[in-house]
């Protein structure tokens, strides 16, 4: 069994072994070459030392010191190089209470989450397999090292991972493995969203988004979002239909889980919340959601308004959304919008041929007078962009200003 590494990676591996240490690529490089896939990183596992890495290469990072990953740099890339460890006991469920280095590959790889990530490898040694990883990917199947109820009990993260693996290669879960999982799910109080948050992201992200099914079934949802499980056939049903892209698939997963439009916004707005999304994410996703219910036809005024309502830079998150979750092809009313965007017609108060400073100058006072006035404006445009010109929207600003 070999492995193809990278030059820099042979490198960084022939530099520790010259000096008498032993080193591999571990976890995800190593899982991700025996599935055929292009590895997203190459961790490095070794014997030397955060010190004696940081004394081997020119260019290091001190990223993760207190856990024994120093960064090494070369070729333009970045390289985790990490020293053996052992972690110590997990009293809060969240964080080992200490890190043990230790000289025994061994140990180090039995603290890693599954089977399938538990392998290291280099060109001496070939491929170092001892919980039966390969196996396991042949077969498709998710297995924690060791005993799954203890290890999930450590860190109840894992239980979200489990899935996340489990979505991202279509795999399985294997039977303890999931029965530690639907008993230890009420551990997941002890972890911090963000990092629920980002495993949930990463499942979603997934080929197989649907598997966010799973996180129901261990209950893992429950801290959070219940009204999943009454609706799951028919999210599934879209999630699968959408792109991988985060804000699409993140709006189908919570967009339709009330029993109408307005209970939908509420409980997508509690668990954004809950799960700390950035402003922008939350924006995205309820904006398309309060535009779930809209009946849009080629009606070029109608489109117009559209336009105004929902923004520019939002139209088509929505138009993927209604199309998918209507079945239906608004091709044609894309296609409108394109035209209405191409002539340049006015949608927005911005683009209007007058602005508040016209409305000063024809003596009006700022305030919320002028508000209304323009908005009025924007109507009569929003109906005819013919009269889109200073000197129509200034007659018309005059009479409706009463100067
Ligand atoms: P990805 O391609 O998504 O980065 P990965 O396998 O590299 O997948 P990481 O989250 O980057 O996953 O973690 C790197 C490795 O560290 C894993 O392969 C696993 O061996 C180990 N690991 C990460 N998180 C945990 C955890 N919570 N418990 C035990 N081992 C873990
Ligand atoms: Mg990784």
């Amino acid at each position: 069994m070999t492995i193809q590494l990278p030059e820099t990676v042979q490198k960084i591996i022939s530099i520790l072994e010259s000096h008498g240490f032993e080193a591999y690529t571990v976890g995800g490089s190593v899982r991700d070459s025996l599935l055929g896939r292009t590895p997203k990183d190459w961790d490095l596992t070794t014997n030397a030392k955060p010190e004696e890495i940081k004394s081997l290469f020119r260019r290091t990072i001190d990223t993760g010191i207190e856990h024994g990953t120093v960064t090494v740099r070369m070729g333009g890339e970045s390289y985790e190089v990490t020293t053996y460890r052992l972690d110590g006991k997990y009293l809060d469920g969240r964080h080992p209470e200490e890190v043990t280095f230790t000289a025994d590959l061994k140990e180090d790889l039995r603290r890693r989450d599954f089977t399938i990530n538990a392998m290291a490898y280099n060109d001496r040694a070939g491929l170092v397999d001892l919980f039966g990883g390969q196996e396991d990917l042949k077969a498709g199947l998710i297995r924690a090292v060791g005993e799954p109820m203890e290890r999930f009990t450590e860190d109840a993260l894992r239980i979200l991972r489990a899935v996340r693996f489990s979505a991202r290669f279509g795999f399985e879960i294997e039977e303890k493995t999931a029965f530690a999982a639907k008993a230890l799910s009420g551990r997941l109080s002890l972890i911090s969203v963000e990092r629920i948050r980002e495993e949930l992201m990463k499942t979603l992200e997934s080929n197989h988004p649907d598997y966010v099914a799973k996180l129901a079934e261990f209950g893992a949802l429950d801290l959070f979002y219940d009204e999943y499980a009454a609706k799951q056939d028919e999210i599934n049903a879209l999630l699968l239909k959408l792109p991988a892209e985060g804000v699409l698939r993140l709006t189908a997963f919570l967009g339709k889980s009330g029993k109408d439009l307005v209970h939908s916004y509420t409980v997508a707005e509690r668990v954004l919340n809950y799960l700390k999304f950035d402003n922008d994410t939350k924006n995205s996703v309820l904006h398309v959601i309060r535009f779930s219910g809209v009946t849009l036809s080629t009606d070029r005024k109608l489109l117009r308004r559209f336009l105004n309502a929902c923004g520019k830079e939002n139209y088509e998150n929505v138009l993927l959304f209604l199309e998918k979750s209507g079945d239906l092809d608004l091709t044609p009313v894309r296609e409108v919008i394109r035209d209405i965007l191409d002539a340049g017609e006015c949608t927005t108060l911005k683009e209007l041929a007058v602005s508040g400073k016209d409305l000063i100058g024809l003596g009006m006072m700022p305030g919320k007078k002028m508000g209304e006035v323009l908005m009025e404006l924007l109507r009569e445009v929003l109906e005819d962009p013919e009269k889109n010109t200073r000197e129509y929207l200034l007659e018309r600003g005059k009479i409706l200003g009463g100067k």
